[in-house]
């Protein structure tokens, strides 16, 4: 399709006008108010400058504004730039000079990080969304605004930049934006990837790209009713995975999102979906585990969930198996996906055979091969890395041609993009990913996937979060040393857990040291952190 994001919204909110887009801590918002606080945005925007191509970096949690702020940047021909509220100033400034932004839009809380780098950062106008008197962060007035009266239309120069009320550029503008012409082709996004590896890098992702992942994700529900589900947005929107799964499919189908700003407030989390009915719930393994975890749990009912997406990590079967439980059989299938493909491309099938410890099949859509070190196909079962090609494949790098030269490549007729992860397909077409090529340990002559290791730790009945990395080590090359952190009450010693794992690995594969914190490093998106974890073991 040659559809844009801006249309999609427009075509939802002139289907289902006063159905609610999205609840905020009981606050409703119909698609006919967020569409028309998108156009105001949207011109109150073009009135400051920005031009169509311009980049607006977006630092908010899932709260209102931030629908209101991605979809009035689209509007104005302009591309959103998804900024993590947890990065500190030093990677805010890094994301803010690399993408050129010269339009910020953030929550006043985070403001002080803004204001520790300005004099580095492009950045000539800042608008700050207050809504900390709704939410769990800190009260402080931290931005400097000396109008900061709500309605009020007051540009204040601190010399820097242009800094304004959010909520005064849009009430003081009508919902009429200067036209701007767009096609599907064109940037809607800059995302940069999870850091989970290294250097951030910024996927250009288009309308077309993002678009087509929606149709294509939603595969995961086969009996999705247009305009009655209730999805609990609980992964962030600053990661596509959020965005696609959790924002923008509820757009296209008229679903009602429920904002949660932090998810990693369990309670909150559990509340809003007793609260909401959610029907809905895509999410990660750690969000799922912490829920099953979690001693408040029981007292909530979550019956209403019928469909969950477990995305960005291998799901364990176990994970999968108590949360369906709690949810009343909720049926909970594991995808797998990365941002430079907007981001899904693999899914365990709804209605057909699911397998454990598989990521399913493609997407409609979607072609994936296994590619052996030589560069052909690999033959069943057999170990290589995984390549994607379809129309939800980036355009590129912003601004990388070597990294995008190496990660989008021309063969067999088509572009592919290689995901840097190891992975096998069986007879049937079945999907399972081994490991990130980047995170194999060898030890003594042995490849072992830290994945394998993992598994093993979380079968141990004490053990909540657990990760796998190598440790430099002069005879072997390397070791493997293990993370892990126990559940709520549980004890285990070290030699109980590598006992444990020597009963379910070759002995090569067992930790040799283990190492007990409160809680494992995470991403934005609730990613474990392995390399950080390395870091600190090698220090
Ligand atoms: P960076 O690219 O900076 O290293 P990241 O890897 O976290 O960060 P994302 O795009 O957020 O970047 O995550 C994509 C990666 O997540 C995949 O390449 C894969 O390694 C992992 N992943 C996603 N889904 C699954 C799954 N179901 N099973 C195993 N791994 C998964």
């Amino acid at each position: 399709g040659d559809l844009t994001l801006p249309q999609l919204l427009e075509r939802t909110a002139a289907r289902v006008p006063g159905r609610a887009a999205m609840t905020f801590l009981g606050a409703q918002t119909s698609y006919a108010a967020l569409w028309r606080d998108a156009r105001r945005l949207a011109l109150a925007l073009q009135k400051m400058g920005v031009k169509k191509g311009d980049r607006v970096a977006i630092m908010l949690p899932n709260c209102p504004q931030f629908v209101t702020a991605f979809y009035g940047t689209l509007i104005a021909g302009a591309v959103a730039v998804n900024t993590s509220p947890l990065y500190v100033a030093h990677e805010l400034e890094q994301q803010l000079v690399d993408s050129g932004s010269e339009t910020l839009i953030l929550l006043d809380s985070f403001y002080p990080r803004y204001e520790e780098i300005r004099e580095r950062v492009p950045v000539k106008r800042v608008l700050v969304a207050g809504i900390q008197e709704a939410l769990p962060f800190p009260k402080s007035v931290l931005y400097p605004l000396k109008a900061r009266r709500e309605g009020t239309w007051t540009e204040v120069d601190y010399g820097h930049a242009a800094v304004l009320p959010f909520a005064a550029a849009v009430a003081s503008q009508p919902p009429e934006p200067r036209p701007v012409a767009l096609s599907s082709d064109e940037p809607a996004l800059l995302q940069y990837t999870g850091g989970t590896t290294g250097v951030p890098k910024g996927a250009v992702l288009t309308h077309g790209n993002l678009i087509a992942n929606c149709e294509q994700s939603r595969a995961w529900m086969s009996d999705l009713r247009p305009d009655q589900e209730i999805t609990l947005a609980a992964i962030p929107f600053f990661h596509v995975y959020g965005m696609t799964v959790g924002m923008n499919l509820s757009v296209l189908t008229g679903a009602t999102m429920v904002l949660v700003p932090n998810a990693r407030d369990i309670r909150m989390v559990l509340g809003q979906i007793q609260a909401s009915k959610a029907t809905l719930f895509p999410g990660v393994p750690t969000l799922y585990n912490a829920i099953n975890n979690h001693p408040d749990t029981p007292k909530f009912d979550l019956s209403s969930v019928r469909a969950c997406i477990s995305g960005s990590a291998p799901l364990l079967h176990e994970t999968a198996r108590r949360f369906r439980e709690i949810t009343n059989g909720a049926n909970l299938v594991e995808g797998y996906g990365l941002t430079e493909a907007s981001p899904v491309t693999h899914v365990n099938p709804v209605q057909g055979e699911q397998e454990d410890g598989s990521i399913g099949l493609p997407l409609p859509g979607v072609d994936a091969l296994v590619v052996g070190e030589d560069g052909q196909p690999a033959g069943a079962g057999e170990v290589g890395e995984l390549w994607v090609a379809g129309p939800m494949v980036m355009q590129g790098y912003w601004q990388k041609p070597e990294e995008t030269a190496a990660t989008l490549k021309e063969a067999f007729g088509r572009t592919w993009l290689l995901t840097g992860d190891m992975a096998t397909m069986d007879e049937r077409g079945y999907f399972r990913i081994v490991d990130r090529k980047k995170d194999l340990i060898i030890a003594g002559g042995h490849n072992i996937y830290p994945r394998e290791v993992e598994e093993a730790l979380m079968a141990h009945p004490a053990v909540l979060e657990a990760a796998a990395v190598g440790l430099p080590d002069a005879y072997r090359g390397e070791t493997v040393h293990a993370v892990v952190a126990l559940k709520p009450g549980a004890q285990a010693t070290e030699a109980e857990i590598v006992a444990h794992c020597r009963q379910l690995l070759s002995s090569y594969k067992a930790p040799r040291s283990v190492e007990f914190r409160d809680e494992l490093p995470k991403s934005a998106a609730m990613k474990i952190l392995r390399r950080e974890l390395a870091k600190d073991a090698r220090e």
